[in-house]
């Protein structure tokens, strides 16, 4: 199939609103990462999602909504604290996950009795929900297992000619995916850190859990609260190792092994081999944004081995430690 580049403007957004309405599937902007949408209503249209993208069925997606009212159609059984999180948080880069109501296809829950809802705040996101008038289911929308897109030539690199259209919006301003909780009226759990960050639900949830899967590999067979972590996720092809230590300690590490650095602004004048720059030390926001691109660039280049400089796991950095442990496949170097 060709794979329609839509621009911004206000017949393009109509064209892929009424794709969506006709059982297609569009890849489009959000603040997170690029997500490839399809109607939470029509289960044909959601099994190309899966096709496209070759995601293991067994892993649910998350609705795109544009009001409180449709987030009532599909969840019941809704916490208060859900609502004050909604009013906090939305739209922005938190999804909730919540009791199904039944509403949206089966297929988005993966079977599960639980659905996860996300209200976007990117423009271009919410006028393609509004003009579809259409709950969006929207996983990333890279091919399963590859670094998340964060521009529409990563989404093209991956889905050209698998998908009905993108749209070539602008870089993410997020760079990560959204921070997931699962909410009862229990509490709170922490199933995936994002730019929501776990210091910032605290305000809500000053008990909220924290999922081990979060910072380590879960076991073989190991039953998941999120069914996307127990997959090797967001790697690239080359072979990474993430380095806890300071800065000094990294740049002497590399310099011995002579080995490529994926590191700090800060740190490249101190390495002697090649770099890429992923950010600044103290600014977690901006290595949430780069990230991707950095690990899509290391495989574009045939980069067979690299080390990475770890953040803190404070912050957005929780987030961006999260999605590199497992671009390293858990290999982690301790200094
Ligand atoms: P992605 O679509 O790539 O952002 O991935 C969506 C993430 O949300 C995956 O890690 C899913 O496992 C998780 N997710 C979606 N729906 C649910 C649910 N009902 N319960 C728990 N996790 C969910
Ligand atoms: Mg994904």
């Amino acid at each position: 199939m060709e794979t329609k580049r839509l621009n911004l403007d206000e017949e393009s957004l109509n064209c892929a609103a009424d794709i969506l309405k006709g059982g297609g599937i569009v890849a489009i902007p959000t603040e997170t990462v690029y997500g490839l949408a399809a109607s939470a209503l029509d289960k044909e249209a959601l099994s190309k999602v899966f096709a496209a993208k070759g995601r293991p069925q067994d892993n649910p997606l998350i609705v795109h909504i544009d009001s409180l009212e449709m987030l009532k159609k599909i969840a019941v059984n809704i916490p208060e604290k859900a609502f004050l999180c909604a009013e906090k948080f939305w739209p922005g880069p938190l999804t909730m996950v919540l009791e199904s109501s039944g509403f949206v296809c089966s297929e988005v829950s993966a079977g599960l009795s639980t659905v996860a809802v996300r209200m976007p705040s990117d423009s271009v996101a919410r006028a393609v929900i509004e003009k579809s008038g259409l709950p969006l289911a929207a996983p990333s929308a890279n091919a399963s297992g590859s670094p998340s897109p964060t521009s529409p030539f990563h989404v093209l690199d991956d889905l050209d000619g698998k998908i009905d259209a993108v749209i070539m919006g602008e870089n993410c301003r997020v760079g990560v995916e959204s921070t997931v909780i699962s909410v009862t009226k229990d509490g709170a759990r922490l199933l995936r850190p994002g730019a929501v960050t776990l210091e910032m639900l605290k305000e809500i949830f000053p008990d909220i859990a924290v999922d081990k899967a979060i910072l380590s590999q879960p076991e073989k067979d190991e039953k998941v609260a999120s069914p996307g972590m127990k997959y090797k996720h967001y790697a690239p092809k080359t072979a990474l190792y993430l380095v806890n230590s300071s800065s000094k300690a990294f740049c002497e590490f590399v310099n011995k092994e002579n080995a490529v650095a994926v590191c700090f602004k800060e740190e490249a004048k101190n390495i002697k081999g090649k770099t890429y720059v992923y950010g600044e030390e103290e600014n977690e926001e901006a290595m949430a944004q780069s990230l991707f691109a950095v690990l899509r660039t290391l495989d574009k280049e045939n980069i067979e081995k690299a080390y990475v400089h770890a953040p803190k796991k404070q912050g957005v950095g929780l987030a961006v430690y999260n999605r590199l442990i497992r671009a390293c496949a858990f290999r982690v170097i301790d200094l």
